[in-house]
């Protein structure tokens, strides 16, 4: 590899329209956050930006809806994203935005670069145009079939079932996922990047000069070379967003993806007057953290706009992550299926290390991925506390109880294979963490982690200190035993300090405190040493690093989880438009076999009462006469009805679901509801007024 000199290192642009889940951390702002910590922890010359994507056509439209400017959601939203990454200890150098002037300036100056050199196609052509709406409708917001599988629900750039790389004209039968409405053709003009000017340095680039980039990375782009690049448009009709620099580009902006990656370079700019130094000195390595969902931008679009600008260094790695599922479905921001970073941190205070621990042990580093609350619980308790959290406790109460609270010595004479081995684990496991995190394989450095950890509970296992005495003086066998074993564990612990620190920041910090020494123990280049701690030094009293977590506090996020599961009318970021199209589209779910549907056991039930329940907007408790018995039901539809408005009314209860406790609540089944495009919930209920408890097959 080439010896940089310096690093910059970019995590996406979170979209300004909502917080950021689980999904975000797991998949970039994590793994950029633990390779830029281990790369100060090798003193090595690095930055690490990123900022709010504020621009771009879902924007404007969740402002429309909720009747406030877009100025008001970025601000909105840009503050609690960037205090969610905060408090994750996400250790951004600069967290900007591109609703800044600089950026703004930034990006007009590279486009004019561009177009001076005479690289824009001028096009004028007739786009899609919603009468209702009012707005040219950008290429997400036409849907229709795709004239290669049939699809009915393509999307205007792609093809979400058969992979295709559409044009809205490509579309049989197009439609406005604004309004439903067909939409007309109107005039208007463009400017097109060409990207198939840029094919030949792409593919010698990627596919000749960076084969080590991840499979997945490398083979999405093997596939988009291989089908061919053609013009894209760099421009918008809009009026949020990025001016055209041009005299005769009245109502027209960057297109959010010609600006957005410039949102590295602003940042940078903001954040260093050095800022040539990372962008444009060829002993830089620039490295972009992203999701999957951005590969084709960050490898083919943006490295070509590079290019073409021709001042600035390409990237040299990146490293994207598939996506993050929870309890095995497929995060939806539109139907609420997701675990929100601003809600976890109220619900979890000071347990920021473990989410970081599970998301890293579990990260989508080469597919998709799964993340469950019993897992949560289960790495916390059985790995967290009672391997890495545990064996810290008892090397610190030990040497309180054996060592009068003092390193002590390291005596060679009574020096045995078990304390050898134990240092040449240290040595190891340094050097393999080390390859693991320079090849961006995070879940493995953090494995190696946790197993040296284990490895020195299995030693003080062996070495029994507790067994041996403590009388007869400083030169007997027995102390002198006790001595090594300590003395060892000390210093693994130390090791361990500084080992975790790119992982759990927070914990190491603890450490650090417990073994009264500063953070420059923490440099990288100690790892390995088993001299970290000298001798006679006193330290510190332990302190529980990780606290059990309860059977009830998983419960009751799950509730949660499946409780939240409402459909909002809002959208929240730029892919879940996207999931609301797919949430409402004619796809059904996998076949079943009539002995599955007979296990239901459907009723038709009366509403008795209806009660709002206390601190949860949206559930209300029903009391539902099923004939031959009443039930309590907890539903999930206060945001929906009101509770005065529903009794008396019949439903179609399941009466066989097993029972579940919401906010301290037994449900005893569920009733089923209908839900149109709109989310709007309607009641199932028999045509007539049927008798209570009557069956539904
Ligand atoms: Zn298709």
């Amino acid at each position: 590899m080439k010896d940089f000199k310096r690093y910059l290192i970019t995590a996406a642009l979170p979209y300004a329209n909502g917080p950021i889940h689980i999904g975000h951390l797991a998949g970039v702002y994590l793994p950029a956050d633990i390779y830029v910590r281990y790369l100060r922890a090798q003193k090595r010359d690095v930055k690490f930006v990123s900022g709010s994507d504020e621009h771009g056509v879902p924007i404007t439209i969740r402002a429309m809806k909720e009747g406030i400017t877009p100025q008001q959601v970025v601000d909105k939203y840009h503050t609690i994203i960037k205090d969610s990454l905060e408090q994750m200890g996400v250790s951004f150098d600069i967290y900007s935005r591109t609703s800044n002037e600089i950026h703004h300036k930034t990006s007009q100056d590279f486009f004019l670069n561009l177009y001076n050199k005479g690289l824009f196609e001028e096009k004028e052509t007739e786009q899609y145009y919603d009468e209702k709406a009012k707005t040219f409708l950008a290429d997400r917001y036409i849907i229709g079939t795709c004239p290669v599988c049939g699809n009915p629900n393509a999307y205007g750039d792609q093809c979400e079932r058969c992979g295709s790389s559409l044009s809205p004209e490509m579309l049989i039968n197009p439609r406005s996922a604004l309004s439903d409405a067909t939409p007309i053709k109107k005039k208007t003009k463009h400017w097109y990047f060409p990207l198939q000017n840029y094919e030949a340095f792409l593919k010698q680039w990627i596919l000749e000069d960076h084969k080590e980039w991840k499979n997945n990375v490398y083979g999405q782009c093997k596939s988009w070379l291989d089908n061919g690049l053609q013009s894209r448009a760099m421009t918008r009709d809009s009026n949020w967003g990025i001016q055209v620099p041009l005299p005769d580009a009245e109502g027209k902006v960057l297109y959010v993806w010609f600006d957005a990656p410039i949102g590295y370079i602003s940042a940078t700019k903001e954040l260093t007057e050095n800022w040539q130094d990372y962008w444009q000195s060829e002993d830089s390595r620039l490295i972009h953290f992203i999701g999957k969902d951005n590969i084709v931008f960050h490898c083919i679009i943006f490295p070509a706009m590079l290019h073409a600008h021709g001042e600035f260094v390409l990237p040299d790695n990146v490293p994207a992550n598939e996506f993050l599922n929870i309890e095995g479905d497929k995060v939806s921001t539109s139907r609420n299926w997701a675990v929100w970073v601003d809600e976890y941190l109220k619900d979890f205070p000071g347990c920021e290390d473990v989410l970081r621990y599970v998301l890293c042990s579990n990260a989508p580093e080469t597919k998709d991925n799964d993340f469950t609350w019993k897992d949560f619980q289960e790495k916390n308790n059985s790995e967290l506390a009672s391997i890495f959290g545990n064996f810290v406790n008892r090397t610190f109460v030990l040497m309180h109880k054996l060592c009068n609270g003092k390193v002590p010595k390291l005596h060679e004479d009574v020096m045995d294979d078990l304390d050898r081995n134990l240092i040449r684990e240290i040595q190891n496991s340094k050097v393999k963490i080390q390859n693991a995190i320079e090849e961006f394989k995070f879940r493995e450095a953090l494995f190696e982690v946790i197993d040296l950890s284990r490895k020195g509970n299995k030693y003080m296992q062996e070495k029994e200190p507790w067994k041996k005495s403590v009388d007869g003086g400083p030169l007997t066998v027995d102390r002198k035993l006790i001595d090594n074993c300590l003395h060892l564990c000390l210093q693994l612990t130390a090791n361990l300090a500084i080992l975790f620190n790119p992982f759990l920041p927070f914990t190491a910090k603890k450490m650090l405190h417990m073994m009264k020494v500063v953070d420059k123990m923490l440099d990288w280049g100690n790892a390995g040493s088993t001299k970290l701690l000298s001798v006679g030094y006193s330290l510190r009293a332990p302190e529980i690093l990780f606290r059990k977590i309860e059977d009830k506090e998983i419960e009751e996020q799950i509730n949660k989880l499946k409780t939240g599961l409402v459909k909002s009318e809002n959208t929240n970021t730029k892919s879940e438009e996207k999931e609301k199209l797919l949430a409402n589209s004619q796809q059904l779910k996998a076949q079943i076999q009539y002995d599955d549907f007979a296990k239901l056991d459907l009723r038709v039930g009366k509403i008795l009462s209806a009660e709002k329940v206390e601190k949860a907007d949206k559930l209300l408790k029903l009391e539902i006469d099923l004939g031959f018995e009443k039930r309590t039901i907890v539903s999930g539809i206060a945001l929906h009805f009101k509770a005065e408005d529903i009794v008396g009314k019949q439903a179609v209860v399941v009466a066989n679901l097993a029972p579940r406790k919401m906010r301290g609540i037994e449900s005893n089944g569920m009733i089923l509801m209908a839900e149109n495009a709109a989310g709007k919930l309607i009641f199932i209920n028999p045509d007539e007024d049927t008798d209570a408890g009557s069956g539904v097959s």
